[in-house]
């Protein structure tokens, strides 16, 4: 299974290094840039930058700093503790950001010959996984569906929407849970663990070894 993944994330850092260039950015660049963007007028402190990109500070402050010189992202004083900086993307940086997402990369376009069920059974897993990873602090904390105060699972008969948003009041399907929300607000630990427990009842299980 190993090798697989490396396959597959080979391509995506292929088709990563094609977008970044089309963009005139290197790939630790466009992270940096869609991890701002996501996070809208409030901004980030460049240490959760560098943390969401698991490089060191030096090499988030290379990269903001060259996003700087392209008109992409600006440095304000934080909202929070005005001796503190925060880096805000600019409409430039939106637009750039708007035309990656647009772009369809060869990984997707894999993504798309799944049927829609192995599709929503992929990304069970891949949350599955991500939240494994979280736990054991391999990776920091991520804007899932699954760890928000707002997430309602399964409270809808509706096989096709059986999941409830709290914040939009709305239900919505599997293969819409977020792994990266900007409105995601973290959930006290108990609500957390009872919604958790109540989503993998019936999320698929990851396959085991050997598989
Ligand atoms: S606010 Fe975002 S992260 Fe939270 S449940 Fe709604 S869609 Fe998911």
């Amino acid at each position: 299974m190993r090798e697989g993944l490396d396959r597959i994330a080979a391509a995506m850092r292929a088709d990563e290094w094609g977008v970044a260039e089309e963009a005139g950015l290197t790939p630790t660049q466009l992270h940096a840039l869609t991890f701002v963007a996501g996070r809208g007028d409030a901004g980030m402190r460049l240490r959760a930058v560098a943390e969401h990109l698991g490089v060191t500070q030096p090499t988030a402050t290379d990269s903001i700093a060259a996003l700087v010189r392209k008109g992409l992202v600006i440095k304000l004083p934080d909202a929070q503790d005005k001796r503190a900086v925060a880096i805000r993307v600019t409409q430039a940086g939106c637009d750039v950001v708007r035309a990656i997402g647009l772009a369809m990369t060869s990984a997707e376009r894999a993504l798309e010959t799944l049927s829609p069920q192995e599709q929503q059974t992929l990304l069970d897993l891949i949350i599955k996984t991500i939240r494994a990873l979280q736990q054991a602090k391999a990776i920091p904390p991520q804007r899932l569906c699954v760890t928000c105060r707002h997430f309602r699972p399964y409270a809808h008969e509706d096989a096709e929407l059986p999941h409830h948003c709290a914040l939009v009041d709305a239900a919505f399907g599997g293969r819409h849970l977020r792994l990266d929300c900007a409105e995601h607000d973290p959930a006290p630990q108990p609500a957390r663990e009872a919604a958790w427990s109540l989503f993998a009842r019936r999320a698929p299980e990851p396959a085991g070894p050997g598989a």
